[in-house]
């Protein structure tokens, strides 16, 4: 067999005007080069050809392997340079891409701004209070005795941060939003009416109905004279909204140091419609919130004149209102991060 160099030659310049991008190359390289290439070809081709031709053809061979080495490694620059050029030119824009996830707001989020929303809506203004708070605002001012078990640092995370108006005593992450009463009241004269939501921590062991970190909105409303049917025509109005307008709701008597009289609220379950099921566990009924007419004695500690003024204050837990809302039946599901659960609301 004989080989026509000069052909092959100029097949060779020809097919490497062609070569504009990695994958040809490769296609060149492994059709002259590769294990099963031309050049494989001819250097077997030599043991069959007559002794006296071999040099030449052997020479020829080489003399090609080499051309198509300088070939390779030249395009190889080439098209490396043309690709930091324009990156894009080796894209290809007709393969469909790929969508980012949009994430959406946490559920627990939703149902705050759904209920900040509501009181917005009839006429308060939405507050925020420091997580971080003094033993006075948490507790003394809001009439808890000294010896009231929720004081106990089993009941309160204590800071190592002395507070700075009261001496002897700690800051600590606040166990309710019910201070945010106190700074507003400091800073603010009647007519005033608030909500404020917020993150508040106690040092429950975590189980299905306990988190040492959980939410809670507070309401408070002040003025010269607030009545206690006006307690029960707001909150009629904000479960209504929340649960549906055909909730029935009943407030029974309670105790909690920061208002007199206290109630707690409870809402005709919107599954059985009263009858009794497993939500409510078969009593027809659901509490959702505490309330009550603010204490003369938080409003001498606020700084208002003794007499002058009346209020009405409320307090719910978020997650609660949550998981009655959408059947949630473990606390600890809201916080785990588990996109399988946050992504179906
Ligand atoms: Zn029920």
């Amino acid at each position: 067999m004989s080989w026509n160099f000069q052909e092959i030659e100029d097949t060779v310049q020809q097919e490497a005007k062609y070569i504009l991008d990695f994958q040809r190359l490769e296609a060149f390289r492994t059709k002259y080069l590769g294990r099963k290439g031309l050049l494989q070809e001819i250097y077997a081709s030599l043991s069959n050809l007559p002794h006296d031709q071999r040099p030449l053809v052997g020479k020829n061979a080489n003399d090609l392997r080499n051309n198509i080495s300088i070939i390779i490694e030249t395009k190889q620059k080439e098209i490396k340079s043309r690709q930091a050029q324009s990156p894009a030119a080796d894209i290809d824009i007709t393969i469909p891409g790929v969508a980012a996830p949009v994430g959406h707001q946490h559920i627990l989020t939703q149902t705050i701004d759904e209920i900040c929303g509501i009181f917005a809506g009839l006429g308060f203004v939405v507050q925020e209070g420091p997580e971080i708070e003094t033993e006075f605002n948490n507790f003394t001012a809001l009439n808890i005795p000294v010896d009231h078990p929720s004081r106990d640092a089993f009941d309160t995370f204590y800071l190592e941060l002395p507070d700075p108006g009261h001496q002897g005593r700690y800051q600590l992450l606040r166990s309710h939003t019910s201070p945010a009463q106190i700074r507003v009241m400091q800073k603010n004269q009647p007519p005033l009416a608030v909500i404020v939501p917020g993150r508040v921590y106690r040092p429950d062991a975590a189980d299905a109905s306990h988190s040492f970190m959980f939410h809670q909105i507070e309401g408070l409303l002040v003025n010269e004279d607030v009545k206690f049917s006006e307690l029960k025509g707001l909150l009629t109005v904000f479960c209504r909204r929340l649960f549906g307008e055909k909730t029935k709701m009943r407030f029974r008597p309670h105790f909690f140091p920061f208002t007199e009289p206290s109630a707690e609220v409870d809402i005709s379950c919107y599954i059985c419609d009263g009858k009794g099921c497993s939500v409510c566990r078969r009593k027809g009924w659901l509490e959702i919130m505490g309330c009550g007419m603010v204490h003369p004695k938080v409003f001498l500690a606020a700084g208002y004149p003794e007499g002058k003024y009346k209020g009405l204050a409320f307090g719910l837990g978020v997650e609660r209102i949550t998981m009655l809302k959408y059947g949630i039946e473990d606390i600890r599901l809201f916080f785990e991060n588990d996109i399988r659960f946050l992504e179906q609301f």
